[in-house]
């Protein structure tokens, strides 16, 4: 991707926090905070904030999204959300296989697969987790890793829908610790994607697909990283529930 022209993009994953209120009172602090932003700026709320958000982002430069969907269309599946859902809604993307889910809900990369197709399909951007435990890292499988996490969620996307997907790698020690990459690591890791999406699917596919880094961002952080040739971008946790932080971050794009 040439990094001249491409707008970087800066997510913010809210995981299970903030009330309407709460998100209220974010989208109206940071809205003048980022009014001049040159990112692309992505804010993936709970369920439950959606609607109040999209509403709130209206006029803004803020795009609202979710942090899970099922896989399926409809259906008797108690307590899950579907695509057109959040379509309905007016949720514009939607976090698939963030490490947390993969984790304490067990998600696997054939579900997170058809959650990717059905998001595509749907017409609701994908916005895919991938990225390594520190035991894989230590024991040198980092690439492995991410090369199965990468060919299984993406197995049988059609190449002209992969336009539409994001990625966000994100390994997985690095998240909610306090412990970021440092940008050299994150580099690192990002080439290989590159590489790798390049090898499989060509050069167009790997020259356009964002590749976002996630994993304890911090403001003083962001501008190192999104230095880095191959990093388009950042997916911020825990910086991201502070508006004042969340903006700086924001506006290191
Ligand atoms: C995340 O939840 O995707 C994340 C990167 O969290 P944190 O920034 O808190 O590490």
């Amino acid at each position: 991707m040439d990094k001249k022209q491409s707008v970087p993009i800066i997510a913010a994953n809210w995981k299970m926090y903030k009330t309407l209120s709460e998100t209220e009172q974010f989208i109206t602090q940071i809205k003048p905070l980022i009014a001049k932003a040159k990112a692309r700026v992505l804010v993936a709320v709970p369920f439950t904030s959606l609607k109040t958000a999209v509403d709130l982002a209206k006029d803004t430069n803020l795009i609202i999204g979710a942090q899970n969907m099922n896989d399926a269309s409809e259906g008797a599946f108690t307590g899950e959300i579907a695509a057109k859902m959040l379509t309905d809604v007016g949720a514009k993307f939607v976090l698939i296989g963030h490490s947390e889910r993969r984790q304490y809900f067990n998600e696997s990369n054939a579900f997170i697969n058809r959650k990717v197709k059905r998001a595509l399909e749907s017409n609701l951007q994908p916005l895919l987790c991938i990225g390594e435990t520190l035991k894989e890292r230590e024991s040198g499988e980092m690439e492995d890793v991410l090369a199965t996490q990468l060919s299984e969620s993406l197995q049988d996307v059609e190449t002209s829908s992969l336009k539409n997907v994001i990625i966000a790698y994100e390994p997985v020690w690095a998240i909610g610790t306090g412990i970021s990459a440092t940008a050299d690591m994150a580099q690192q890791a990002h080439h290989f994607c590159r590489e790798y999406l390049a090898q499989h699917w060509g050069a167009e596919v790997a020259g356009t697909m964002p590749l976002l880094y996630g994993g304890s961002v911090k403001p003083n952080t962001a501008a190192e990283l999104l230095g880095q040739s191959d990093i388009n971008g950042l997916l911020v946790g825990g910086a991201s529930l502070d508006a004042t932080s969340f903006a700086a971050i924001v506006n290191a794009g």
